[in-house]
């Protein structure tokens, strides 16, 4: 009898998510979000009681890595950008997007994401999300608000993240579509979220700033900030303002800059 109802409830299930295939789809892609920036289900880091020091506990790297982010950026100290890894974007995509409150960050997962190309590898944009200060400082300065555009090499699975900055000024159109349609959908142009130039950014080879905090992540900071108006990182910050890693040491690292 328990069985036939598992069965039941089971078909049930199915005929309520419509098509059992794109449920397939829709796991797929979670697995590689979680790969992409820590798995929130099994894991239960957080920013304050399993906040940073002690995120070791749930990833080894977090705490042990040499090559960790985010970092302080010291301008005079950086050196010419190798340009190999020159960073060329292709962001223009007119897509539709979930919003989700993640319970880190807000995240926003297009349906299709743009690309960026490096070192003649070609990422593809997986999603973005907020932080309601800048995980990075430039010169020991944080900036108000940093939207991290996370990307993968689908062949290598390399991730690449772009980091745009946000200082207080004019209100920012897309921040706005993002913050009233959490839970829901979005008609998105990542390309929006981008300032006018983006031929300017610091370039070093860092991680993810969560749990699993895995390494080898190919960071681009771009110089250029953005704008948000007082109001929205405000309302931003309703959802989340002390969602940022401290800065880690940077070691060996070179920041290059162009
Ligand atoms: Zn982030």
């Amino acid at each position: 009898m328990k069985k036939t109802i598992l069965v039941l409830s089971a078909a049930a299930a199915l005929i309520i998510s419509g098509c059992a295939s794109h449920e397939a789809e829709v796991k797929a892609h979670e697995q590689a979000e979680h790969a992409a920036h820590g798995d929130e289900h099994e894991n239960h880091w957080d920013y304050s009681e399993n906040g940073p020091a002690h995120w070791e506990e749930f990833s080894q790297t977090c705490g042990l890595g040499h090559a960790q982010s985010p970092i302080n950026i010291v301008p005079g100290k950086s050196v010419e950008m190798n340009h190999q890894y020159d960073l060329s974007m292709h962001e223009d995509i007119h897509t539709t997007a979930a919003v989700i409150d993640n319970g880190h960050s807000i995240k926003v997962t297009p349906k299709t994401g743009g690309t960026i190309t490096l070192h003649g590898e070609e990422f593809t944009l997986l999603q973005f999300h907020f932080h309601g200060k800048s995980e990075h400082t430039v010169d020991g300065k944080r900036f108000d608000m940093v939207a991290h555009m996370v990307h993968q090499n689908p062949e290598t699975k390399q991730l690449s993240v772009v980091a745009v900055f946000f200082k207080e000024g004019k209100a920012n159109p897309m921040l706005n579509s993002v913050i009233n349609n959490i839970g829901g959908e979005i008609d998105v142009d990542p390309q929006d979220l981008l300032p006018k130039e983006t031929a300017h950014y610091f370039h070093y080879i860092g991680s993810l700033t969560t749990p699993p905090c895995s390494e080898n992540v190919q960071w681009y900071l771009l110089k250029e900030p953005v704008e948000a108006s007082k109001e929205q990182i405000e309302a931003f910050r309703k959802f989340y303002v002390d969602n940022e890693r401290p800065v880690q040491e940077l070691y060996d690292r070179v920041i290059e800059s162009n």
